[in-house]
């Protein structure tokens, strides 16, 4: 349950490597950007999986190319600058989307885990100056052992139930929402959480508002059908 050992050295270090890789890259590629502008100060979350992952990103620092370089020579030399640092490099160029200006992408991984993206505007962009993003990402690290949820205690039980109260017919008794377990949320196979819907981030049932019973002389006729034992 306790922190990974070395795990947020590790990946400051990461952070540390990625950003002066791409500082580099961005003073070469586009000379005279505002380097005080890429943000890598702090890890973010990735996603709500456990346990959390975090990473440093830079996404899309923007540059501008200069007047008299094309867009394929920046792509070169940005797959020239990756290569010499000792990163696997690829170049495409990006159409996926017919509305947008084509794009050519130079991507580079370092075996560390690191990725970059270059994307730069293509030559028959009609549109002066072209601009060039840049993009980082270090490995997404979990940072500390893995919490198994505990599921609460029911409040009420059959043997605990206040004499002339029944437990109450959603919670079974548990007074916390049972679906989220009071939680407020539920495990997300993509996102690795989502918003609990049963009880709307207020943590208990909605039915019985978390007090896990209902006095029998309260329960109207419709409730009263949940305990056909009452009129037997
Ligand atoms: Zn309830
Ligand atoms: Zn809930």
């Amino acid at each position: 349950m306790g922190p990974i050992a070395g795990a947020q050295e590790e990946l400051d270090r990461l952070g540390r490597a990625l950003r002066s890789q791409l500082s580099m890259m961005i003073d070469d590629l586009t000379p005279g950007s505002d380097l005080s502008l890429l943000f890598l100060n702090e890890p973010r979350g990735v996603d709500g999986h456990e346990p959390p992952r975090y990473q440093y990103a830079a996404e899309f620092f923007t540059g501008k190319r200069p007047a008299h370089v094309s867009a394929a020579d920046i792509a070169s030399r940005a797959a020239a600058l990756l290569t010499s640092a000792g990163w696997r490099q690829s170049t495409t160029t990006s159409q996926e989307n017919p509305g947008r200006k084509p794009r050519i992408v130079v991507t580079g991984r370092h075996d560390n885990g690191c990725t970059i993206e270059i994307h730069i505007t293509n030559d028959n962009d009609p549109v002066p100056p072209s601009k060039v993003w840049f993009r980082g990402r270090t490995p997404a690290m979990a940072l500390r052992e893995p919490e198994e949820f505990r599921w609460p205690e029911p409040i009420r039980t059959a043997e605990t139930v206040t004499s002339g109260h029944v437990l109450c017919y959603e919670c079974d008794g548990l007074g916390r929402c049972p679906e989220c377990g009071g939680r407020v949320w539920v495990p997300d196979e993509t996102r690795g959480r989502e918003n609990c819907r049963a009880c709307r981030r207020t943590r208990v049932c909605l039915i019985c508002r978390g007090a896990a019973q209902f006095p029998i002389s309260e329960l109207s006729s419709y409730q009263r059908g949940y305990y056909p034992e009452l009129d037997r």
